[in-house]
């Protein structure tokens, strides 16, 4: 199932369609097919459909859930380690991102006058459904996961070096890009990611590949901090991360979810 969270728009004239002219509050959606219809619950008790459906193109699709957080996992796939020159880590590599770096797909990656070098990272990110906290060394993990998304850890790479900690490169405004949409069905043994800029493949990756897979990963992370439902875990990338340039197209595809698409543009003076 492909769960969305959504704003209907309301098209102006059709000479000055501009999406961002609509501020309709958001809802929750299941997407089939070239629909979207509406939904109440919560991840907990589960969704109910409701009687309203719009086309997809009458909708603006939202990051799919509000996070109180954004944790994020570094250096979890061999090759990307080492083509920053970096050994596999012993445990896992953690950081956080603001809520207030997210941004919808479609919507403009800015790149910080401040950065000589702005990188994409594809990742495949999972969105927690249950309040989860010190989880036991071996318990499931299943049921405290609402499903899975895209999401681009767009990282000021000159700054990650010379700052030493991440917080300032991994956190400008628009560096967490996630969605389109949740899907709470995936096969995550059979998911890959890559990520394409103006159409041309830079990233490519497996989940079978990370060091540590996810179900590690949310057990370790539960074992220090409270995840809640919405937050996001961003499972790190895999090599091929690369410098992106206003005016590009940069696409994060994970198999079995969709394409979050963004573009780029220069921060105006
Ligand atoms: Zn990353």
């Amino acid at each position: 199932m492909k769960l969305c969270r959504f704003q209907p728009v309301v098209l102006p004239a059709p000479e000055s369609r501009d999406l961002t002219e609509t501020h309709p509050v958001p809802r929750i959606g299941i997407i089939r097919g070239d629909s979207v219809r509406d939904v109440s619950g919560d991840f907990a008790s589960g969704w109910r459909p409701g009687k309203a459906e719009w086309d997809l193109k009458n909708v603006k699709l939202l990051p799919p859930s509000v996070p109180t957080k954004i944790v994020c996992v570094g250096r979890n796939y061999l090759e990307h380690a080492k083509e920053l020159g970096n050994e596999a880590p012993g445990e896992p590599v953690i950081f956080l991102k603001p809520p207030s770096a997210i941004i919808a797909p479609e919507e403009p990656i800015v790149m910080p006058s401040i950065s000589r070098r702005v990188d994409h990272e594809g990742e495949i990110a999972v969105i927690i459904g249950r309040t989860c906290s010190q989880l036991g060394i071996n318990e499931e993990v299943q049921p405290y996961i609402a499903g899975f998304t895209c999401l681009n850890d767009v990282t000021a790479r000159d700054l990650q070096k010379t700052d030493g900690q991440w917080t300032r490169a991994k956190g400008f405004d628009t560096f967490c890009p996630f969605g389109p949409v949740l899907e709470t069905e995936l096969n995550l043994e059979a998911a890959g990611v890559e990520t394409f800029v103006n159409g041309v493949r830079k990233q490519s990756g497996r989940a079978s590949e990370m060091l540590f897979p996810v179900d590690v990963i949310i057990r370790w992370i539960s074992r220090m901090m409270t995840l809640h439902p919405g937050d996001v875990v961003a499972t790190g990338t895999p090599s091929g991360v690369g410098p992106l340039q206003a005016g590009d197209l940069v696409e994060v595809v994970v198999s079995g979810v969709g394409t979050l698409r963004n573009p780029v543009v220069a921060q105006s003076s």
